[in-house]
């Protein structure tokens, strides 16, 4: 018997827990070959989200949860429930039941027959989201793609379904900035991608505002491209060429029309202009700095509270 582990980060979803309960519970019934394990990971949340995960544990031995000392981020959340998952296939979910659970069926098969070791989702729409949000998140992948080698899939979602190898490459990558979407592409493995349309979320609200996004989409960058720091040496090499061309043409000038004084404005545009392009290359250089100094202090991705589940 093959046992499934369904990783669930959970932050303030109180509301929508009862609805992916019930909706995940009608999936072990279908797949009642297999056995199941739920992880959920009380990602600080303020609500009585760690409470009501406790009363469904009480009641069901397939519920398991971690709780976490603060918020540690939905990233810090799922590498956590893919350390202490102890099934033979492990899949990723949101609790918002954004990702539909009656496609587990068709991942598994599509493992266990076809020989994938990771299927993955993408959403063919965006639907429902912002109009300024997607475009955004389109610009967004059309950049880095461009700037990295590892492949980011537009309208990928975190919903995963793969194999315990799979998982356990994904653990190996230990770094403190994690950028899951990327760490999947990096690792390889032979990947089925299926398609969904956008689903709305079932209850309670996204955790995710536009600033955040923006954080997150500037960590993403950095985590999986030094491009940025190319540009900048690009940058500063143009200015020099073309400082050194106006210092030629300055020269000949006061040679040729004799030396007027004027032109001061002209210079502290000048002046203006070059500092802010160091301020702005300075800027990068501290991006991949300060991720270093994150990388080099080694400090753990989460602090787990209490768990039912114990050592791994
Ligand atoms: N989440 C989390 N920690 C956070 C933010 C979000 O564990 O700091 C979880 C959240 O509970 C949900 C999933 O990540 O299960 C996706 O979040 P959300 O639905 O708010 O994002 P959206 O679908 O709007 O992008
Ligand atoms: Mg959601």
């Amino acid at each position: 018997m093959k046992k499934i582990s369904i990783i669930v980060p959970a932050y303030n979803e109180e509301e929508a827990i009862p609805y992916f309960y019930k909706e995940i519970k009608k999936i072990w019934e279908k797949m009642a070959k297999n056995d199941f394990e739920v992880i959920f990971i009380n990602d600080g949340s303020k609500d009585q989200t760690l409470s009501i995960l406790k009363e469904y544990a009480k009641k069901d031995k397939k519920i398991k949860y971690i709780s976490f000392s603060k918020n540690f981020g939905k990233e810090a959340a799922i590498y956590a429930g893919l350390k202490k998952a102890s099934g033979d296939f492990i899949t990723i979910m949101d609790a918002d039941l954004q990702d539909p659970p009656e496609l587990i069926p068709e991942m598994y098969r599509y493992i266990v027959e076809e020989n994938y070791d990771m299927v993955a989702t993408r959403r063919v729409n965006r639907k429902g989201e912002p109009p300024i949000r997607s475009f955004f998140a389109r610009k967004f992948y059309k950049l880095i793609n461009k700037m990295s080698k590892v492949e980011m899939v537009d309208g990928a979602r975190d919903f995963r379904f793969m194999t315990r190898q799979v998982v356990d490459s994904i653990l190996e990558l230990e770094e403190y900035n994690r950028y899951s979407k990327g760490l999947f592409s990096f690792i390889g493995f032979e990947t089925k991608w299926i398609s969904y349309p956008n689903q709305k979320r079932v209850a309670g609200k996204t955790k995710w505002s536009f600033w955040n996004l923006l954080i997150y989409a500037c960590e993403a960058i950095t985590a999986f491209s030094t491009v940025p720091l190319v540009i900048s040496v690009l940058i500063g090499l143009i200015f020099c060429i073309i400082s050194f061309l106006m210092i030629i043409i300055i020269i000949l000038k006061t040679w040729i029309y004799g030396d007027p004084v004027s032109g001061w404005p002209s210079l502290v545009c000048i002046i203006f202009l070059i500092s802010g392009i160091q301020l702005f290359c300075i800027g990068i250089i501290g991006q991949y700095l300060s991720k270093t100094y994150l990388e080099v202090k080694k400090r753990p991705i989460y602090i787990i509270k209490e768990d039912n589940i114990g050592k791994d």
